[in-house]
């Protein structure tokens, strides 16, 4: 982490040091993952561990429209780049994917990105299924289509991120596409869902809605939306109280040089309902496949002004994070180390049937490793293998790269286990 300027600008409270965010947890991999990548890494071994998440992408479509979002470029720019009949994966094929990773030793599940997860009703019924196999489970969704089923198999998740990125409905609307009249209108969902499920009455229903706010750009509709988010979270926190769920509900905001005047009005409203985490965090706009680049012209005093009056409202039931330690003091990139050494810690699973190196690529040829369709056993014909290590050595960091998920992870390995001259730097083995 970036301890020099990240003691100044505050992340989390002192009483939330252990939060999902940190990411010195990764120090709590050493011993399982890091040390036999890196020997791996070094062709001193010819294997490496089973990921510790699977990233599974159930569906590519998505309801909103954002700019920033890095599935843009095959949901609203390309959409031709995924097959109409790959845009939605099975029940029968997810739940093959969980059994196999529940066997292979996998320990989390994050339903999420590539779209929006929530439009595959085949996940709805999912955490369940995910917690019997003995793993966790999480969602990452932009909350509009959650409802009183949805929300209860939710309580069986580790933690639901919803992302608003605003705090009004005006900003709501110019950040998740709503008020761009430039974009063009998505085609054909009601059909592939029908396709995929057959027409039932109230699948039916469910289609014609969700191909309407899609294309919609009546303000009342819009406004509505937003509306619908922020019910969707209370019906989360609801639900929570009900059941005495463990769930971390998290309102999460990505800051963009056209929202984070309304950074504090979200945090305000995220205690307001309930919610007991808001996480906000610059988004990131130097994608390589980002269309739409917006210039980087942040006022980040007031940015960070902003960020201690979020912190100023914490108190026992709510906690913020306004986490940078992945970017500069700038909101800019940054990358810390050299090699892509930590995308073995989790698998990125995608509907088109494909397994990629991460999240960061999805859909991206260069860094397709292989096919989890239909079979998703073949994963191990290829984890681990040196054509697996090949493709990562050939990844340009800072050429192919913008922001890494798990940069920080990647940070660690290499300065603990590559570069230490130290075999044993921390002297584990003595607490
Ligand atoms: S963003 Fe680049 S370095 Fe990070 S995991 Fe993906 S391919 Fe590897």
């Amino acid at each position: 982490m970036r301890d020099d300027w990240q003691q100044k600008r505050q992340e989390w409270s002192a009483k939330s040091k252990y939060n999902s965010f940190n990411s010195y947890k990764g120090l709590t991999y050493l011993e399982s993952h890091y040390n036999p990548i890196a020997k791996w890494w070094k062709k001193e071994s010819d294997t490496i561990p089973a990921p510790i998440e699977l990233s599974l992408d159930p569906g590519h479509l998505c309801n909103f429209k954002c700019q920033h979002c890095n599935a843009q470029r095959y949901l609203v720019h390309n959409p031709n780049e995924v097959p109409e009949d790959r845009k939605l994966m099975s029940e029968e094929h997810l739940r093959k994917i969980i059994d196999f990773c529940a066997e292979w030793g996998v320990r989390g599940v994050c339903i999420g990105g590539g779209g929006e997860p929530l439009m595959n009703k085949a996940v709805w019924n999912l955490p369940s299924y995910i917690k019997n196999k003995g793993m966790q489970s999480s969602f990452a969704t932009n909350g509009s289509l959650i409802n009183e089923k949805i929300a209860e198999e939710m309580m069986n998740c580790r933690w639901v991120g919803v992302s608003v990125d605003a705090g009004t409905k005006e900003v709501f609307n110019r950040v998740h596409g709503f008020a761009d009249e430039n974009l063009e209108k998505i085609e054909n969902v009601k059909e592939i869902f029908e396709k995929m499920y057959g027409k039932t009455e109230e699948n039916i229903k469910l289609f014609e809605k969700i191909q309407q706010s899609l294309n919609e750009k009546d303000e009342n509709q819009n406004n509505n939306l937003f509306e619908k988010v922020i019910d969707g979270l209370k019906l989360l926190v609801k639900k929570k109280k009900e059941t005495g769920s463990k769930i971390d509900i998290a309102y999460k905001f990505l800051i963009r040089p056209d929202n984070w005047q309304d950074i504090y009005n979200a945090c305000k409203l995220a205690k307001e309902i309930g919610v007991r985490d808001f996480h906000a965090r610059p988004a990131d706009l130097q994608r390589k496949d980002f269309k739409n680049a917006m210039e980087l012209n942040y006022n980040l005093d007031e940015i960070h002004r902003l960020f201690i009056r979020c912190h100023d409202l914490e108190d026992e039931n709510f906690r913020v994070f306004t986490i940078m330690h992945k970017y500069d003091p700038e909101f800019k990139i940054m990358h810390t180390f050299c090699n892509c050494v930590s995308s073995p810690l989790m698998l990125q699973a995608c509907s088109d049937g494909n397994v990629y190196v991460c999240a960061d690529h999805r859909l991206e040829p260069r860094f397709k490793l292989c096919s989890h369709f239909p079979d998703p056993s073949e994963i191990l014909k290829i984890w681990g293998t040196d054509q697996h290590r090949e493709l990562l050595k050939l990844i340009k960091v800072d050429k192919e790269c913008g922001r890494c998920t798990y940069g920080e992870y990647a940070r660690q390995i290499e300065e603990m286990t590559m570069d230490s001259k130290e075999e044993d730097p921390m002297c584990i083995d003595f607490p």
